[in-house]
């Protein structure tokens, strides 16, 4: 995909970055050379936490045929309708997934709209493995590899971004965002996988922070709408039960004991509780 007009931002130096046949480059000729597959790493060494920061290759795999399966399909379609429901009719729009994972969300998205409304979509995710996995799926979105705290993008340059189950830095999302943007989030509540949760720890603790997502946005951000989610699917198979497990934060946080009881389980009814937030930038009109 090529962008006429680049809405990157180096960063190292903060200014443009063009895209350039099998690199991006900017004007102080930082380079940045496009992987294989398609995505780019603008992730800068003192960004990483880690050498290798991010959902590792077994999560992604597991998530990625987990989501693949449309379990998750109603929280896309909520997502998808939201997006539509607060979307100016300028086109192109420029439509950002922050913690994108494998992409399932930005893609249903992009399937969502029609072809005759050709936006720009970016994935970005702190995950190579996850942004490998994902530019194999689409061509047509653009990938990166970077930090939610320092996005690749200039600012007042996203009319949406999405925020599904990822760390959220607030002031970041305000600076990247137009001033009539829109964040859409979308965070696990109290149930969310309880029936997963029982099965695996003795005692559960409790997820989901009730307002709390108004708080910490409240400085950048008004609230336009919530809305909560709860949906139930059935697991039927033991690989859908072990993806499942894999893909989420219980699996490192269970023993092998713990795990064991939930791979012996043949099926496993499964809820999803989950809430969303639509959040208009502070000062737009
Ligand atoms: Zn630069």
């Amino acid at each position: 995909m090529t962008h006429s007009t680049s809405i990157l931002k180096c960063p190292h130096c903060g200014i443009v970055l063009l895209e350039k046949e099998k690199h991006y480059v900017c004007e102080n000729q930082h380079l940045f050379d496009k992987a294989r597959q398609g995505y780019v790493n603008l992730l800068v060494v003192n960004q990483k936490k880690s050498a290798d920061p991010g959902d590792n290759k077994e999560m992604i795999q597991s998530r990625a045929d987990f989501l693949n399966k449309d379990y998750y399909w109603p929280l896309a379609n909520t997502l998808n309708t939201l997006v539509e429901k607060n979307i100016s009719d300028t086109f192109p729009l420029h439509i950002a997934d922050i913690g994108c994972g494998e992409g399932y969300y930005l893609r249903k998205l992009k399937s969502h709209f029609s072809s005759a409304s050709p936006h720009h979509y970016y994935g970005v995710d702190i995950s190579k493995e996850a942004i490998r996995k994902a530019a194999t799926t689409s061509k047509e979105i653009a990938w990166f590899v970077n930090s939610v705290i320092a996005l690749p993008f200039l600012s007042g340059s996203q009319d949406i971004l999405l925020s599904v189950f990822a760390p959220a830095d607030f002031v970041e999302f305000s600076r990247v965002l137009k001033p009539s943007g829109c964040l859409v989030v979308c965070s696990p509540q109290e149930n969310h996988l309880i029936e997963l949760r029982e099965s695996l720890f003795s005692t559960v603790t409790a997820i989901g922070q009730e307002g709390m997502m108004e708080v910490k946005a409240g400085e950048h951000f008004n609230l336009e709408e919530t809305l909560p989610l709860q949906f139930n699917c059935e697991l039927n198979t033991k690989k859908d039960i072990k993806n499942l497990l894999t893909m989420t934060p219980f699996y490192f946080k269970s023993s092998r004991e713990q795990q064991a009881k939930v791979l012996a389980l043949e099926k496993l009814h499964l809820t999803v509780d989950v809430n969303f937030w639509v959040f208009r930038k502070k000062g737009s009109t």
